[in-house]
């Protein structure tokens, strides 16, 4: 089985998107083969990887709803190494429909079965709420990976989402750990920012990753592009940053960072 992360936070435009791009894609250039769910029927990741959004294409709602085999609704991305499961605008009906499944917390763990080990990693991109989408993700999930922006009310509805990662936990998903917290738009020039670093870490102490992603306007231009900071602009703050975020992710698991096994 691959190791699942699900990049969840309930706040929108705190970084999840960006981080399941640029985490995805790292993976890839260090080697090893990923797969990113984009389970956000605004479907940022689908774009800012430069797929193109169509509703007539195979994607997360296929495979969420219609039973569509996991390998059909893979697609390739521009990345060698990474693959994608698009989302489109029809996912934005697909709690209602999951509402009436039978074990709808589990539609996605069961319809990710099948891989195996074609991936080293599966990502999925959360939306912005702790709707049945991110339940199905955290239930598919080894690990939740929570991006926080360092602003003030960061903390705010943190303690719902803990209490929803512990309920699934204990009803869901016994394996689910918290992989961490990546603070996201850091600008160590503000004390603002600087403490809203520090109260994560009084919450979250160790689980906190040391490489935090700073505020940078390049990882906010790349996905007009379709493209992340790596092949947007490589000498970017944000592209060294999340290579960084990504080889401390893979000395997370006790993986080697840098010319991995292709
Ligand atoms: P979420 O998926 O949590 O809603 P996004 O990853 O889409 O958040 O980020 C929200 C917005 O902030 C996007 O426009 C994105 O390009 C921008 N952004 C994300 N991270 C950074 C950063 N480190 N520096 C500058 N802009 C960022
Ligand atoms: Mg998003």
């Amino acid at each position: 089985m691959p190791k699942t992360v699900a990049i969840a936070n309930q706040k929108g435009g705190v970084g999840k998107t960006t981080t399941a791009i640029h985490l995805g894609v790292g993976l890839a250039l260090e080697g090893y083969r990923a797969l990113l769910v984009d389970m956000d029927p605004q479907h940022n990741a689908t774009a800012g990887l430069g797929l193109p959004v169509s509703d007539n294409q195979p994607g997360t709602y296929d495979l969420l709803i219609n039973d569509l085999p996991v390998r059909e609704a893979i697609r390739k991305t521009a990345f060698e190494r990474l693959d994608i499961i698009t989302s489109d605008e029809r996912l934005h009906g697909s709690e209602i429909v999951m509402v009436s499944k039978i074990a709808r917390e589990h539609v996605l763990v069961q319809a990710l079965q099948p891989l195996n080990d074609d991936y080293a990693f599966v990502l999925t991109d959360c939306p912005p709420s702790l709707g049945l989408l991110t339940l199905n993700a955290l239930t598919a999930a080894s690990s939740v990976l929570v991006p926080m922006q360092c602003e003030y009310f960061a903390l705010e509805g943190l303690a719902h989402l803990m209490k929803t990662v512990k309920l699934v936990q204990r009803h869901l998903n016994t394996r689910l750990q918290i992989e961490g917290v990546v603070l996201t738009m850091y600008d160590g020039r503000l004390n603002l920012s600087r403490q809203v670093a520090e109260e994560i870490a009084q919450v979250f102490g160790e689980r906190v990753y040391k490489t935090a992603i700073s505020r940078n306007v390049r990882l906010s231009e790349a996905p007009s592009y379709g493209q992340p900071v790596y092949s947007y602009d490589p000498t970017s703050r944000g592209a060294q940053n999340y290579r960084d975020f990504t080889r401390e992710f893979l000395a997370a698991q006790g993986l080697p960072v840098e010319g991995a096994a292709a």
